[in-house]
């Protein structure tokens, strides 16, 4: 059972958070505007506002114009007043950044993956966040992680992620021992998906996206009602091994056949090219995406179909995100996208082929706006709309 007083605290918190939370969303707010839109009373707003200013994530930065009264002054959300670490542990690169609260990017390290297994990939991610928490200069959050596989977030493990083998790995505490901060890990495609909706400006009819992660593998995230849909086991969203090919599929790394994942992917693409000896000869060894993508680009019709290809299977999948959830605004990122908009174009012929007219004439389907920064903008998202973790770092002057 709760005291009263912590009840008490339970709801002060609360409602610092939601005053925070309203200076986040605008440029500049008067303490009357906040007091307006919260319900709160002027007495508890103004409290609340000068342990903000005082913590020093909120800035008085000039007088706004009267409503009669006093000429009200205006409040605005400082910054650079705190850092936060974004890691995205990609296929082939682990890249991190310095991010401030409105998801600047301050500094990027990136390191190209040396080894996957064994204790190797956590050295080199040692070393990324090394410098970026030796480069801060402002008081930091915390770590935010995406990472590809099964993430339970709530424990911090990777669940399974086969590129790097890791089964139940404790990923979070071994950063928290290590760094000393809060760490949180996600799945890439579920920050991502975080990551577009915080920072990527969209004019979302209701509160809801998604967002498709397509790149060396496939997977997806659901914000719905502005949250993160993790589902019962963490693993919503998780189109990528879902079969579409139930004959004649080729092999997955899940162990199934046929998976979306096999046909749609960065790796699909690469490995059809390569088991093709008439294709795979008008490239140089070895064959990467760079000049994949450079053929489709100068019109190779086989490279073309393959892609479309690609985009028909990937545009059933949406099909089926579209009836099941009937949201409108569908974004896609990842290395896919570099097919552009030939690509999602057939996405979109083959998602409204395959759904209810109604659903699909409201649904958007569009490239992302964050490029390859959406997981560890996403990352860095979730700490930063966790409001209670930024206080209680009371600016140390350097
Ligand atoms: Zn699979």
């Amino acid at each position: 059972m709760h005291s009263k007083k912590a009840t008490h605290q339970h709801t002060k918190e609360h409602n610092r958070n939601l005053v925070l939370k309203n200076i986040f969303e605008h440029e500049v707010i008067s303490r009357a505007e906040l007091s307006r839109i919260t319900g709160l009373t002027r007495t508890t707003v103004s409290e609340i506002v000068a342990e903000i200013l005082e913590e020093g994530l909120a800035l008085e930065v000039g007088i706004g114009e009267s409503a009669g009264g006093k000429s009200p002054i205006l409040l605005s959300l400082a910054k650079d007043s705190r850092h936060i670490i974004g890691l995205d542990i990609a296929q082939d690169h682990f890249r991190g950044a310095l991010v401030n609260l409105r998801g600047e990017i301050k500094k990027m390290v990136s390191t190209p993956v040396a080894e996957r297994f064994g204790a190797k990939p956590l050295t080199q991610i040692f070393e990324v966040l090394d410098q970026l928490v030796e480069a801060s200069d402002q008081p930091l959050v915390g770590i935010g992680v995406g990472t590809p596989g099964l993430v339970n977030t709530a424990e911090g493990m990777v669940i399974n992620a086969v590129n790097f083998d890791w089964k139940d790995y404790p990923l979070a505490h071994i950063l928290r021992e290590r760094y000393e901060l809060p760490v949180f890990i996600y799945n890439d495609s579920q920050a991502a998906a975080m990551g577009e909706y915080l920072y990527g400006k969209y004019n979302l009819k209701g509160d809801n996206l998604i967002v498709i992660n397509a790149g060396y593998g496939i997977g997806s995230g659901l914000i719905i009602n502005g949250r993160l849909f993790q589902g019962d086991g963490g693993g919503a969203g998780e189109i990528g091994h879902v079969v579409v090919l139930p004959q004649g599929g080729a092999q997955c790394r899940c162990g199934h056949h046929g998976c979306l994942e096999t046909v749609s992917s960065t790796q699909a693409i690469l490995r059809q090219v390569r088991e093709n000896p008439a294709l795979s000869r008008r490239f140089a060894e070895p064959i990467t995406l760079d000049e994949i993508v450079e053929a489709y680009q100068q019109g190779d019709e086989d490279i073309r179909e393959m892609v479309f290809n690609a985009a028909y299977y990937m545009g059933r999948a949406v099909a089926a995100l579209v009836g099941t959830l009937d949201i409108h605004q569908i974004v896609f990122v990842g290395e896919m996208t570099r097919f552009g908009e030939p690509w999602l174009e057939v996405i979109r012929q083959t998602m409204r082929e395959f759904s209810l007219s109604r659903l699909a004439q409201s649904t958007e389907v569009e490239i992302g706006k964050l490029g390859s920064n959406a997981t560890l903008l996403g990352a860095v998202a979730m700490l930063v709309s966790n409001y209670s973790l930024l206080f209680g770092h009371r600016f140390r002057s350097k």
